[in-house]
């Protein structure tokens, strides 16, 4: 029978307050239940895989195909995100860099010597600076049921939740690129339209918590790369004092305000992204192979990125059930607790 939808608002809303003040390890039971609310997911990055390549959305989340071993980019992008939240925990910089090294799948001598000289410059650079964030709740995970649907939840993690000294509330976001970030960089414009950061915002907001400003804690990636004569352990002390020789280049901070009417469009947008995904799917059932359904969006930005580009351009047939060497299906979000299986094998 179906549930009141009062009730279900009701318990949800309960569910998730227990999330909050439990914090993560202490509420399976509750995350058991959270999980049963939706058939299927929709992040912040299948939403942009979605919008970068349907036909990478579909083997990425329908498949829940990806690369055995992670790209550089990517493990270099989660252990400096685990170095940001010992940070705040108030780790010392050696600490922080033990910490998200061991945490860090496959990583080479070099990728510890680049995140080492990286770390002892943003330690160097924020050391004695005074904090505008007062309190911070690092890695806030949120999970709850999408307005208007009746497939997906709505999940991801939050970098931090912060109380700002003069107040406010604010998400903070810890972010690495490889753009400059000088204050007119083009970069700058882009994040305020940064989706990611409206999905934020709306869990922040169903979690009881009405932000109203986004910090955005930037760092440049290394332009600088190790010579042929020098060890990894030389190239990481050369960036560490690069990066104190000339810290605005590698380091910024940047409010961004919150426009309700930006958040409310971008809700609009999900939603409608939410439907294309069901209107997509149900065209794969018909088509000869379902990826048919998923159009490719071939281009330099896109496929040159992409970790199904092997395959994918060589228009090879692949059987999820037999992946391709290299490859394997799995959790389409395994940086959240509860994982996720691909829908095909789930
Ligand atoms: S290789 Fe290109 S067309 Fe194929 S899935 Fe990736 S981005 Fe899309």
């Amino acid at each position: 029978m179906a549930q009141h939808p009062l009730r279900f608002w009701r318990e949800t809303k309960f569910a998730l307050f227990l999330l909050r003040v439990g914090g993560m390890g202490v509420v399976g039971s509750v995350r058991k239940e959270l999980m049963k609310m939706r058939s299927d997911t929709l992040t912040a990055s299948r939403m942009a895989a979605l919008l970068a390549c349907p036909r990478k959305h579909y083997w990425r989340y329908e498949v829940g195909l990806s690369a055995a071993v992670s790209t550089g980019a990517l493990r270099f992008g989660s252990a400096w995100h685990a170095a940001m939240e010992c940070r705040w925990q108030g780790m010392e910089c050696a600490a922080a860099l033990a910490k998200a090294c061991g945490g860090a799948d496959s990583f080479t001598e070099l990728d510890v010597a680049t995140l080492s000289g990286l770390l002892a410059g943003y330690y160097a650079r924020y050391g004695g600076e005074a904090e505008t964030v007062k309190t911070l709740h690092p890695e806030q995970e949120f999970r709850y049921a999408l307005d208007g649907s009746r497939t997906f939840d709505i999940c991801g993690k939050i970098d931090g939740l912060g109380v700002l000294c003069d107040g406010r509330l604010a998400l903070v976001e810890h972010k690495t690129t490889g753009d400059s970030l000088e204050a007119d960089s083009e970069y700058w414009q882009r994040l305020r339209f940064n989706p990611q950061i409206y999905q934020y915002v709306l869990a922040a907001r169903a979690l009881g918590w009405d932000v109203q400003t986004v910090i955005y804690d930037v760092t440049r990636k290394p332009m600088i790369k190790q010579k042929q004569t020098e060890t990894p352990e030389q190239f990481g002390e050369r960036l560490a004092a690069d990066t104190r020789e000339r810290p605005d280049f590698y380091f910024a901070r940047r409010e961004v305000a919150v426009l309700d009417q930006d958040v409310e469009e971008f809700a609009i947008q999900r939603l409608e992204l939410s439907r294309l995904i069901l209107l997509l799917r149900a065209a794969g059932r018909r088509a000869r192979r379902p990826e048919h359904a998923w159009p490719r969006n071939c281009g330099g930005m896109t496929c040159r990125f992409c970790e199904f580009c092997v395959f994918c351009m060589q228009n090879i047939a692949v059987d999820p059930a037999q992946p391709p060497a290299g490859f394997a299906v799995g959790q389409t979000n395994p940086e959240l607790s509860g994982g996720v299986r691909g829908r095909l094998l789930g």
